[in-house]
């Protein structure tokens, strides 16, 4: 989404409130899909009299992917503040600095980057999540006294297996990928 800045541009110093929405592609997060829920973003911005444009405030957005541990969907909210100067003129798609031209700016860099920036480490479906690996095994034990655990845990298994080949799959990639 571009944001008109152009009423900045004519007052410079005075601030402006500002909120807008950005669509965010799906990102490649280590080998795993993470897709986002429209990006919010709020603040202020401000124009300098060399016609930067600097912008602060929050946003927010939902994440989804798959959880590190077991492969079931997870999602996380992802919430940060920003502050940027987007130099007048410049060049957009210059990795090291935020420019724009015109009079609007293109938030799609500053939101990719400070939602990049406040991902969580890894996703969990829950957070005691205990993943595929306990009971991939042979070793699950049936009929002890501890019964209705063991049972409970077959269900997962049952659930959970589809996930199985998928998990080996991914394991392999993220091991090719660090070759
Ligand atoms: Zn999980």
């Amino acid at each position: 989404m571009k944001l008109d800045v152009l009423q900045a541009l004519r007052n410079p110093g005075t601030e402006y409130a500002f909120s807008a929405e950005q669509e965010l592609a799906p990102q490649d997060v280590g080998g795993s899909e993470v897709t986002f829920d429209v990006v919010k973003l709020t603040g202020k911005l401000v124009a300098g009299e060399d016609g930067s444009v600097t912008v602060e405030g929050k946003l927010s957005t939902v994440a989804h992917a798959q959880c590190a541990k077991c492969l079931a969907p997870a999602i996380s909210e992802v919430e940060g503040d920003f502050r940027e100067t987007f130099i007048h003129g410049g060049d957009p798609e210059d990795d090291e600095s935020f420019a724009y031209n015109g009079s609007a700016l293109e938030l799609d860099k500053l939101t990719l980057f400070y939602v990049m920036f406040n991902l969580p480490m890894r996703f969990l479906c829950k957070e005691d999540c205990e993943g595929l690996s306990m009971y991939a095994g042979s070793d699950v034990t049936i009929g002890t006294e501890e019964d209705v655990t063991t049972t409970l845990c077959q269900d997962e298994l049952n659930v959970q297996r589809p996930f199985a080949a998928l998990q080996q799959l991914l394991a392999e990639k993220s091991d090719n990928a660090e070759n």
